[in-house]
């Protein structure tokens, strides 16, 4: 039986070639006699495995030689508070942009440090449906950075430009890293989840430019200061060695697949084919202002929210997974990362019309 499309918003699909390619490397890896999860994380076998994924990422990324890669964990969350008790410094204000239910998580986080300077906020009613323009950003003399949510999960409401300030960027970016190539030194910090387009949960990446390392807050912890993980390549203590190697693997697909130059094209050829779908219908929409929809993340309500359930039931019967949305907004939402196919997209086009002339 071929694999269902799985739409789920992390975690996630992971592509297929790298599932095989775990499952023939399972029981012993490249001759070793050992699975990647049994190794030590400082024997020479997995130091291979790590530097690899961090060349392979930086190679991806165009990293730049003054960025430390850090492999971490805690995820997206943890970093809601390490990125300010690492930039803070005696600066007591930051700069957010509350786009979503993501940066108000991070704002939350943020306040217990700092007094957060709301630069801008589109939140309307509890709903958020496009990124403010740079000309609405009115940002604070005093803050030490500016936080931002380049793609925001829940609402599919996506930046289509990278914020300008004379400050550090912080950037979650957890649901959109890899899906495009970027220019990395815009950025203070990057940060991501794995779990949706860099493998599977439990680790968390981060970029961060070599000057914001090494002065945080006075009480900071050992485990969340970004020196200690900086100084001990990401191993200071036992870091996520599976989660890892599949993060590698997936580097490695998309370094074969050409890079991300060669996946933004697939990428918003799969999202503008959902939105077009969704706007050509009567029966389905999406509320967000159209140059500020996401390419992973499509929000999409039914006419008729009755028949969700039974769209939902459709669906699983025609091998298309956790389609339901979020709750705090409803209706449906397509995760439509790296990892989906483009035929899974096709497949769901031609279920909502189908869906749609059996039941709109
Ligand atoms: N930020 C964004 C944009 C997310 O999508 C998520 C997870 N869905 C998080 C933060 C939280 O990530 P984690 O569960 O890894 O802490």
């Amino acid at each position: 039986m071929s694999r269902p499309y799985n739409f789920s918003a992390g975690p996630a699909m992971l592509p297929e070639p790298v599932l095989k390619r775990a499952q023939e490397e399972m029981l012993d890896w490249h001759g070793s006699g050992m699975c990647v999860a049994e190794m030590s994380h400082r024997g020479k076998e997995f130091l291979s495995i790590a530097q690899q994924a961090e060349a392979d990422l930086r190679e991806l990324l165009a990293v730049p030689d003054n960025y430390r890669v850090l492999f971490l964990q805690g995820g997206a969350s943890l970093q809601f508070a390490m990125a300010p008790m690492n930039l803070l410094g005696d600066a007591k204000q930051a700069d957010y942009l509350n786009t979503g239910s993501w940066s108000k998580k991070a704002i939350a986080e943020a306040k217990r440090f700092a007094t957060v300077n709301v630069a801008a906020s589109t939140e309307q009613d509890g709903t958020f449906t496009r990124a403010p323009a740079q000309a609405e950003l009115s940002l604070s003399a005093d803050a030490a950075y500016l936080h931002y949510t380049p793609n925001e999960t829940i609402q599919g409401v996506e930046f289509p430009y990278v914020p300008e300030t004379d400050k550090p960027l912080v950037a979650d970016m957890s649901s959109t890293i890899l899906s495009r190539p970027i220019d990395v030194s815009k950025f203070g910090i990057i940060y991501a989840g794995a779990q949706k387009n860099i493998g599977p949960a439990g680790l968390t990446l981060v970029i961060v430019r070599d000057d914001l390392i090494g002065s945080p807050i006075a009480g900071t912890p050992a485990m969340l200061d970004y020196k200690t993980h900086a100084d001990a390549e990401s191993m200071y203590n036992t870091p996520p060695t599976y989660a890892w190697y599949l993060a590698g693997l997936v580097f490695q697909w998309l370094k074969d697949l050409g890079g991300l130059a060669g996946m933004a094209e697939i990428n918003q050829r799969k999202a503008g084919k959902l939105y077009a779908a969704i706007d050509g219908s009567d029966f389905y929409a999406n509320p967000v202002q159209p140059d500020c929809r996401s390419w992973m993340n499509v929000p999409f309500t039914l006419a008729d929210a009755k028949l969700d359930a039974d769209f939902l039931a459709g669906a699983k019967d025609a091998y298309l997974l956790t389609l339901k949305g979020h709750r705090s907004v409803g209706g449906m939402r397509a995760s439509i990362y790296n990892a989906m196919p483009e035929a899974g997209v096709d497949a769901l086009i031609d279920f909502m019309a189908e869906f749609e002339r059996t039941r709109g």
